[in-house]
């Protein structure tokens, strides 16, 4: 299919981006890698009256900035760029882990992290990535800029908090504390596909080994990413392989996952659990 008709503008700056889409309010729409959006358009599921091309900002939004305290990923920074990026593994190998499952290399070469959390699928793995770490966006419009927390950002299913003529400059991944461990799986129908379910696992533990905090986030299984913290259940029971095996029965029971054309809802609650006990496992081991 083809996309209704639509104006097309390409500003040079992020002031006059910000300019241009305070002055289209509701009809002006962000073109980032068009990954996820140019097929909405041909399917007709979106019909913006213009699009606000960004891929021109490079210079302003492209960074890609790594520190102890987490990393800072320009609106512009492809998913390839921050998966090949060595000191972004240094920081945060999570991010990595994640964008690994991202849909295929070519996507995620022209596709954008902020992109991928703007448009707010339930089953995309960067916004569960986001909710898990506690992390947040930086949004500029031509009246100034304001920080959105990723568990106030995320609405519904393709819907988030932004408001018209807001554009995301940033998104902001923090560190995790020392002796934290990560891991992300997912099953998917194919290798690319969105999942069927997925979860990210972030387990601190102490220099004796004893586990301080436990953390869980889920895509797939509620119309927003699920976090669930499973500190006290990991910390319950004597022997290890229970404490696991009790996490992926907590996330089993706490999941409301929806049924679809891909798979029922206990199908997808069975995953959460074993997807949880497996994630642990990754992390721990
Ligand atoms: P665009 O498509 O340009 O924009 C997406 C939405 O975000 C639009 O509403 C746009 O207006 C808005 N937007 C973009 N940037 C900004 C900004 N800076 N400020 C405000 N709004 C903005 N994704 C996954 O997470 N997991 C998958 O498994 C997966 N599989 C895929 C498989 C296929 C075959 C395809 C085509 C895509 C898949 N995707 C998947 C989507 C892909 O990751 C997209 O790259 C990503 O969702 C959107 O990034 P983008 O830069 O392409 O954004």
């Amino acid at each position: 299919m083809k996309p209704a008709p639509f104006d097309y503008s390409a500003p040079g700056c992020v002031a006059d981006a910000l300019a241009l889409l305070a002055d289209l309010g509701p009809e002006g729409k962000v073109l980032a890698g068009g990954q996820s959006l140019v097929p909405m358009l041909n399917m007709r599921l979106a019909a913006p009256g213009h699009l606000v091309d960004i891929n021109g900002l490079g210079a302003e939004l492209g960074g890609i900035d790594a520190g102890d305290a987490g990393v800072r990923v320009g609106a512009l920074a492809r998913h390839c760029a921050v998966e090949r990026s060595a000191a972004v593994a240094a920081v945060l190998p999570l991010l990595g882990q994640a964008l690994a499952h991202v849909a295929h290399p070519v996507i995620r070469n022209r596709g954008t992290v902020v992109g991928s959390l703007a448009h707010a699928d339930p089953s995309a793995e960067l916004p569960a990535v986001l909710c898990l770490l506690g992390g947040s966006v930086q949004v500029a419009t031509v009246d100034g800029e304001r920080t959105v927390a990723a568990m106030d950002l995320f609405a519904g299913p393709m819907e988030t908090s932004l408001r018209p003529a807001e554009l995301i400059t940033s998104a902001w991944f923090p560190a995790l504390p020392e002796g934290t461990a990560t891991a992300f799986v997912e099953v998917a129908r194919r290798r690319g596909d969105y999942a069927i379910c997925g979860v990210a696992v972030a387990v601190t533990r102490d220099a004796a080994g004893a586990v301080t905090n436990a953390r869980a986030a889920y895509l797939s299984v509620s119309d927003t990413p699920l976090v669930l913290d499973l500190t006290e259940v990991l910390l319950s029971r004597p022997a290890p392989g229970d404490r696991i095996v009790a996490a992926g029965r907590l996330a089993a029971a706490r999941v409301t996952p929806d049924a679809d054309i891909h798979a029922s809802a206990d199908y997808r609650r069975h995953l959460a659990g074993v997807l949880t006990e497996r994630a642990l496992r990754k992390a721990v081991a």
